[in-house]
Formats: structure tokens, sequence, C-alpha cells
């Protein structure tokens, strides 16, 4: 609690892109300076398909992720990408549990623990996602909406080290609409006394709790500012260098 993480600012590329969008990690690379390296991990999630392209370019300076992954290494699974594939591709991190995950593919806590248990097999960051919906929200189940699904979403024995957790109101994806300073930092709150019991205090303390959902260059400074934030997951900006920069360098 006493020494916060190094905040980490991830791009989440959705499907979008296409080899033409390797421009775009060029640009991202080209502006992370020495100072801002300093201060911030940077990494970029795009399509699958581009995961060892970027990988190769990026060559470690900026971490590349993938968006999802199956819970097996390998099968019958037509369609489906494992965490060791991605790894393999050069992947340091896998989004799961995104909430267009779990709202278009069905995915559960149980799914979206078995993919983070899957990310650490293959020695990948699992980023945790979790957040409320509008209608949860305006019901006042925020927090025991976001405590359930850490409990069921979290993998027993996770460590600072394979674990992030993402912070992601449904409704203010992709909306332009952003929680107050003080809602975030209730749920970020939140989101650490939990981990507190389930990962215990001092892994707890260490594991970076990002928020997302509409961060811009132009709310980023507050929103990054909040007690327990410890940096952003972006959507839309991250599509744009100069924005996605905009939002790294209020650190
Ligand atoms: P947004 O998306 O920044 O476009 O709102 C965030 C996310 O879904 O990760």
């Amino acid at each position: 609690a006493n020494e916060r993480p190094r905040p980490l600012v991830a791009g989440n590329w959705k499907m979008n892109g296409l080899r033409a969008s390797s421009e775009v990690l060029s640009e991202i690379m080209a502006g992370y300076g020495a100072g801002l390296r300093n201060r911030a991990d940077l990494l970029v999630c795009p399509p699958a398909t581009l995961v060892a392209a970027l990988a190769g370019a990026a060559k470690g300076a900026v971490g590349v992720g993938g968006q999802d992954c199956h819970a097996k290494a390998s099968g019958a699974h037509t369609g489906d990408i494992s965490a060791e594939m991605l790894a393999d591709a050069g992947a340091s991190h896998v989004i799961v549990g995104h909430s267009e995950r779990r709202a278009d593919h069905g995915e559960t806590d149980a799914v979206v623990r078995a993919k983070a248990e899957a990310a650490r097999r293959a020695g990948l960051v699992a980023i945790v996602c979790v957040g409320e919906t509008q209608a949860q929200r305006e019901a006042g189940e925020t927090l025991t909406v976001v405590a359930s699904q850490l409990r069921g979403s979290i993998p027993a024995g996770a460590m600072a080290a394979d674990l992030v957790v993402a912070y992601e109101p449904v409704w203010a994806i992709g909306t332009g609409l952003t929680p107050t300073a003080a809602d975030v930092a209730e749920v970020h709150a939140l989101i650490r006394t939990e981990l507190g019991t389930l990962v215990g205090e001092a892994e707890a303390g260490r594991v970076r709790v990002l928020y997302g959902g509409s961060v811009k260059p132009s709310n980023a400074a507050e929103l990054m500012a909040v007690a327990n934030v410890d940096g952003a997951l972006v959507g839309g900006a991250s599509l744009v260098a100069a924005d996605f920069l905009g939002i790294a360098r209020v650190y």
C-alpha cells in the first residue's frame, strides 16, 4: 500500500487494425522517450493477426498483448487461440473477461478465471476486466457486482507479476461517459481490498489496477490521479498514437 505500482497504459485495439496499422506502433515508439519510459509502461493489444508483427517491431520497448485466449493450450477448438500461441507470437499480456467478450460470447466468471489461469501457465500477464452495467449502477449494485466478478474471475494464487485488474464500467465504454473521480476511487478501493482477501495483502498492493472506459487525453490526468488507479485500459483513443501518448504523458 505504501509504494505505488509502476503505471501501465494499455491500448485495446479491439477488432481494428490491418498490417498498415503497425505505423501506429511506430509512432507510439517514436514518442515514448526516455523520460516517459522511466515513469510508465506501455502495452498495445492488437487483433491476434497482428500480435507477431507488432511484437517483432516493438522489440520489447512497448509490450504487445492479446485480447483473449482459450483456456486450453491446444486441441480441437476451431478459431480459438491459446495463451501459449500468443506467448509464442511474442505477447507478454492478454486481456481476459472484457465486457464485450462477456456479452458477445457469454463468458462467465468461471470461464474468465480459466483463461487467466491459462495466461499464467503460458507465462503471460492476465489483464482481468470487471465492471458493472448501467442498470447495475442505477440499482446501486456496483460494488457487489465488481466484488463478485473479482472473486469469480481471479485465479487462486495469482501474483502481482502475472495479474493486472481493469475496472471498466460497461456504460463508460465507447460512450464518452466516465464515472466521477469519487466513483472511481470507491470502486478501486474495493478492488484493492478484495484483492487483499484473494491474493494476500502484500501481493494486492503490487497488482496494477487500471481504469478503462472513455479515457482520453482530456480526462486522463483526473482519472489517473485517483487513489488506487495504476494506469489505463484505453480503447478508441489507443488507435491514434498522439491520443494514446497524450494519455500516457499524464505520468
Ligand atoms: P474505450 O474502450 O476507451 O473506447 O471506451 C475501453 C475498453 O473497452 O477497453
